[in-house]
């Protein structure tokens, strides 16, 4: 078959249009290549959110990303808040991934909207798998019946505030606390009564502390209260209110209504002492609580 040369350059310029289509796709494809592959370094949230954000600012230059997952309780702002928002709820096989927000000062045009989605839809897989980290993470450092930090965590908890209390020269208080005649609640209401009642009792104190402070349930019906940064005396206040509150809780439970009261030990951490150090003056402190008729506060 014969070709002419009008023919040959109409496919030659066809084959150049298609090449320069290709390498616009490839140039279109590259950030989302990069910040798959970065995506991958990393199974921490924060991380994870820093990196997304990172990517997508050199082409949508936003001023801050929001990430909010009720159930696990994570609220996570990376930048700052702007006017304009557009806002995406995640999920993948009908499990939610939270929601994620992105602010400007500018609002968002339709094609930026879709480099969003298209960077969203490499962001799904590894925030699963971050979530799914998060979620074990957290499992492991709490008290499965109050949600309370377990025991296992003080240590850990204690060692950075102590770095922190140094480093800022604040101060930092330890709360001993043990429910009052508690064995009393199990032997008149139930096992199952008792459990309710460690619960509320942990919700209270969450509750009352403020969102710096760490409520940690050490083994039965004594907790702690790892107070930063706060004086002896702003935490003997905070520890007479946690008194308080808890005198005022009154827990339904299968037609019956239970209240109690607990005893508290407080303690200063003196610079350079052990974790050991510290609570054992608390746990003299709640001793003498205790001694001294229960439903007091006494500071080390
Ligand atoms: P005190 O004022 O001297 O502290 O008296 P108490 O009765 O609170 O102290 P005691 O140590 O004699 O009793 C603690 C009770 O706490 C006994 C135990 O059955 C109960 N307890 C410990 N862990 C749990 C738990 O996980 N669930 C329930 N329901 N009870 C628990
Ligand atoms: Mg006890
Ligand atoms: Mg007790």
């Amino acid at each position: 078959m014969a070709i002419s040369t009008d023919q040959i350059a109409i496919e030659l310029k066809k084959i150049k249009a298609s090449k320069l289509q290709h390498a616009e796709s490839l140039e279109h494809s590259k950030p989302i290549t990069k910040l798959a592959a970065e995506l991958q370094t990393s199974i921490q949230l924060n991380e994870l959110l820093t990196i997304f954000s990172k990517h997508l600012a050199k082409l949508l230059n936003h001023s801050g990303l929001v990430f909010q997952h009720e159930e696990l309780a994570i609220n996570q702002s990376h930048g700052q808040r702007s006017h304009h928002s557009c806002e995406y709820t995640m999920t993948i096989e009908n499990t939610a991934l939270g929601k994620l927000s992105l602010m400007r000062r500018k609002r968002f045009s339709e094609t930026e909207l879709e480099t969003i989605e298209h960077f969203l839809s490499c962001l799904l897989h590894p925030l699963r798998n971050a979530l799914l980290y998060h979620q074990a993470i957290q499992l492991a450092h709490t008290d499965p019946l109050t949600g309370a930090l377990n025991r296992s965590t003080l240590h850990a908890v204690f060692q950075k505030e102590t770095a922190q209390s140094k480093r800022q020269h604040s101060d930092l208080s330890l709360l001993m606390l043990d429910i009052d005649f508690f064995k009393a609640v199990n032997d008149n209401y139930g096992h199952a009564a008792g459990d309710a009642a460690l619960k509320a009792f942990s919700q209270c104190l969450k509750q009352t502390v403020r969102e710096s402070d760490h409520v940690f349930r050490l083994g039965g019906e004594e907790f702690a209260v790892l107070l930063h940064p706060t004086d002896i005396s702003g935490s003997m206040l905070l520890a007479e209110r946690l008194r308080q509150a808890v005198q005022k809780l009154n827990i339904k439970h299968d037609e019956h209504n239970i209240s109690f009261t607990v005893s508290i030990g407080l303690s200063r951490y003196r610079e350079g002492e052990s974790l050991e150090c510290t609570m054992l003056r608390a746990d003299k402190a709640l001793y003498e609580a205790k001694e001294s008729g229960r439903n007091k506060v006494i500071s080390a």
